[in-house]
């Protein structure tokens, strides 16, 4: 897809959809061909478009003897932000797709006393770019609406600036997509090694993976349990970006199980097939590094992901079972399907350790209890350190993935206190609740005195309803969020 601005229209014939974002402040008075602004004219002014409750009102109507799709996108009153902009731009773009238009002609100067900030029309690029997705490898009938043309008409300065980042951050986007949507089966740790190395070479990271001998060397048996029952064995994967002279280095953590049955404490089979998407948090973390990278952020970043499938055979881990790990502190294992927790534990401490990163964000499809909390469009958030979790919180407002922060209350430990280990990974028996803060004090136990903030994506990764900017499956969730505190980060320098 190719988008650009222009500032003159030559001949609106070029285009087979015209999409009119509007407020109450708008006066529709553009400066094309008499015909099409007598049309808009018309339309605007008759009842139906005045008593139009909808976000969208369509018409389709003859210009030149062509027929010419118009959109007219009513964009939210209140509070204008990333999110809301992004969002009402998706529904525009997919009622393009939905009416087959493929070169599209976008009003923006209609709405620009709205949306004339960088990180607001930068996010109606973004939507352009994420809407037109469509996971369709595995289909021999591709999708045939796909947008071509996208020229927003406006004269904005510095818009060709956005148009590059939209472009950066909707790639890192659509290949965390790509990497969640992939079947368990093409999707191994070895596979996501692989993606991560070649990712690394397109955008400009290094990537080192290490296999089993040598995590085993690393202690870390924790994350190496979780994948002991696999003939796939684990990789643990290290990318890092070295963009800045400063001391300062950021460490990501991304949750990648490729596969989780849940082990002997096996899943119940609906929630099964849609259980390769429990690397997400891994995905989601590639893609940030392919969006830092491309921008060429003057920053340090390492990312960690344990990569590793939780299956069942007569050599994978036990509910029972104590293991050592990476930091020495021993894990009784009451739930084999708490399994995500123990890889995190080991890539912390390894994180900490081997790259003595001054902060931590992970990102992991943890628990269930966290849709419970906060339903599917926001994440939850849990910190040891208050300024950290305030940048991320910017972070995401300019992102517009959203975030919820929950609280790290010691009261709830005791339901992770073991009486033959110094930890257990579950809180099987208790009835004290909190799954979600309990699996954030676990990890907390084991990230120390590193500032660190953890954000729950059981929720936000996958969806299994259509929205306006994802069809079903990955949502690519957090991608933009991690890429833009990167970029704060950046400016703090
Ligand atoms: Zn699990």
């Amino acid at each position: 897809m190719n988008i650009k601005q222009v500032k003159k229209i030559e001949n609106e014939v070029n285009y087979d959809s015209i999409l009119i974002p509007y407020s109450k402040k708008s006066n529709f008075n553009f400066e094309v061909s008499e015909i099409l602004k007598e049309k808009v004219k018309w339309l605007t002014e008759n009842q139906e478009f005045k008593e139009n409750d909808e976000k969208i009102y369509e018409r389709v109507i003859t210009n030149n003897e062509e027929q010419l799709k118009i959109i007219f996108l009513k964009l939210s009153e209140e509070k204008i932000n990333s999110e809301k902009i992004f969002s009402d731009f998706s529904k525009g773009f997919s009622s393009c797709r939905k009416l087959k238009g493929k070169k599209v002609l976008v009003m923006l100067d209609n709405v620009l006393d709205q949306i004339n900030k960088y990180d607001l029309y930068e996010k109606a690029i973004e939507a352009a770019y994420i809407a037109n997705y469509d996971f369709d490898k595995y289909k021999t009938k591709k999708a045939e609406n796909k947008l071509e043309i996208v020229d927003f008409y406006t004269k904005i300065e510095n818009f060709d600036k956005a148009v590059i980042e939209a472009e950066n951050t909707s790639k890192g986007t659509i290949l965390t997509r790509n990497l969640v949507n992939e079947p368990p089966m093409r999707m191994t740790p070895e596979k996501l090694a692989e993606e991560a190395k070649k990712t690394g070479a397109n955008s400009g990271f290094e990537v080192t993976v290490y296999d089993k001998p040598e995590i085993v060397k690393l202690n870390m048996n924790a994350f190496l349990s979780v994948g002991k029952g696999s003939v796939n064995t684990p990789k643990l994967i290290v990318m890092e970006y070295n963009g800045s002279k400063s001391s300062e280095k950021l460490g990501l953590v991304g949750k990648g199980l490729t596969y989780d049955s849940g082990g002997y404490s096996i899943k119940p089979s609906k929630s099964m097939s849609t259980m390769h998407s429990d690397m997400a948090g891994a995905a989601a973390v590639i893609g940030a590094m392919s969006i830092i990278a491309s921008m060429k952020l003057k920053v340090n970043i390492v990312a960690v992901v344990a990569a590793c499938e939780n299956r069942i055979s007569h050599e994978a881990y036990l509910p029972g079972d104590i293991l050592e790990s990476m930091s020495g502190k021993f894990i009784e294992v009451n739930n084999t399907d708490a399994e995500g927790r123990l890889t995190l534990a080991d890539a912390v401490t390894y994180i900490k350790d081997k790259h003595k990163v001054n902060s931590i964000v992970d990102l992991a499809t943890l628990t269930g209890a966290i849709i419970t909390a906060l339903g599917k469009y926001r994440a939850g958030s849990f910190t040891n350190n208050d300024d950290l979790h305030e940048k991320i919180e910017k972070a995401s407002n300019i992102s517009g993935e959203k975030i919820w922060r929950l609280p790290c209350d010691e009261e709830l430990r005791q339901s992770i206190e073991s009486n033959v280990a110094d930890i257990r990974n579950s809180t099987q028996g208790s009835t004290i609740g909190g799954g979600s803060i309990t699996a954030a004090l676990f990890i907390k136990e084991f990230v120390e005195e590193t500032p660190w903030v953890h954000i729950d994506i059981a929720g936000t990764s996958w969806t299994d309803k259509k929205l306006p900017y994802s069809p079903k499956g990955g949502v690519g969730y957090g991608a933009r969020l991690l890429y833009n505190y990167a970029k704060l980060m950046q400016r703090e320098n």
